[in-house]
């Protein structure tokens, strides 16, 4: 079983039925370590997926306020080799942004081959802060699932890996994690007046967030519901689920390097022999 709940589209789920403080039965050291190896892996996949050029990596985060979406970007992308790493993170749209389609200044961020762009925070505030402060009416963001499903289809066809991650946290973890902060002077810039806001609207991002895991978790692109009122097992659990994705296409990148290292052997040899000549 892995650490995090994958999700295809075959069957509909509810939020309550998850718990965030699910560990799998680990303790924290065990986890860190079972993640040391993890990282490990992942860094030996990264430079394969980059040498190889031949897919792209799409990590969606997403996930209430103090969910932790930048500690697991700093704990399991950090490791990686920033050359093949991207972080777009997705603020308030610009009038600019609101000037196009709400797709617009996603697909501009989109991984280059070889490349792991993650999002922190995506398309999907389209259709959850959005719905939720209705900043567009119902029939537009209700039309967004669908143009959501097909544009992860298209960058799926077009061999971008795309993994989409609910970081899981209960609303009592949220609370204390908010008052942490106020208590913790070196977390001060982290403090926002808005989050305590935001959590007035808490069942209102339930329903929505099931909304979108109901309607765009797909086969091409899986949402993965991470237990995480625990750090360390948000960590793993996400970092695990990257690399049984990213495994099973190890063997095709190989090949293709292989084959690559062939031709420019035989490219040095042919190479040798003509100067060799030259000089006789
Ligand atoms: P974060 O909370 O991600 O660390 P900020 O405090 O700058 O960063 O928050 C970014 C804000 O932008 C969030 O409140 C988020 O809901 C909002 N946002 C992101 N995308 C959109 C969007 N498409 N429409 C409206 N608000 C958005």
């Amino acid at each position: 079983m892995s650490y995090a709940h994958k999700l295809t589209g075959s069957q509909e789920i509810r939020l309550r039925d998850f718990d965030p403080e699910y560990d799998a039965g680990l303790n924290r050291e065990d986890g860190e370590a079972r993640l040391k190896a993890l990282s490990d892996e992942l860094m030996a996949l990264q430079e394969m997926l980059y040498a190889a050029g031949e897919h792209s990596v799409l990590m969606v985060l997403q996930g209430r306020d103090t969910s932790g979406k930048d500690g697991t970007i700093r704990t399991v992308i950090g490791p990686l080799d920033s050359r093949g790493c991207n972080v777009a993170s997705f603020k308030v749209p610009t009038s600019d942004e609101l000037a196009h389609d709400f797709l617009w200044r996603i697909h501009n961020q989109t991984p280059r081959k070889g490349e792991i762009t993650i999002f922190n925070r995506s398309h999907y505030e389209d259709v959850l802060v959005v719905r939720v402060h209705n900043l567009a009416d119902k029939k537009t963001w209700g039309a967004r699932f669908d143009h959501i499903n097909h544009f992860e289809k298209l960058l799926s066809d077009s061999k971008t890996i795309v993994l989409k991650f609910y970081l899981h946290i209960s609303k009592q973890e949220q609370e204390q994690r908010l008052l942490d902060r106020e208590a913790d002077r070196e977390k001060y810039w982290k403090l926002s007046a808005g989050d305590w806001k935001e959590r007035e609207f808490w069942n209102d991002y339930t329903k929505a967030y099931e909304d979108v895991l109901n309607r765009c978790s797909t086969p091409f692109a899986p949402w993965f519901i991470v237990p995480s009122n625990k750090k360390w097992y948000r960590n793993l659990a996400v970092a695990e689920a990257l690399v049984l994705t990213l495994r099973p296409l190890k063997a095709g990148w190989l090949k293709k390097l292989d084959a690559i290292g062939q031709r420019e052997k035989a490219a040095i040899e042919e190479f040798l022999k003509q100067s060799q000549m030259t000089k006789k």
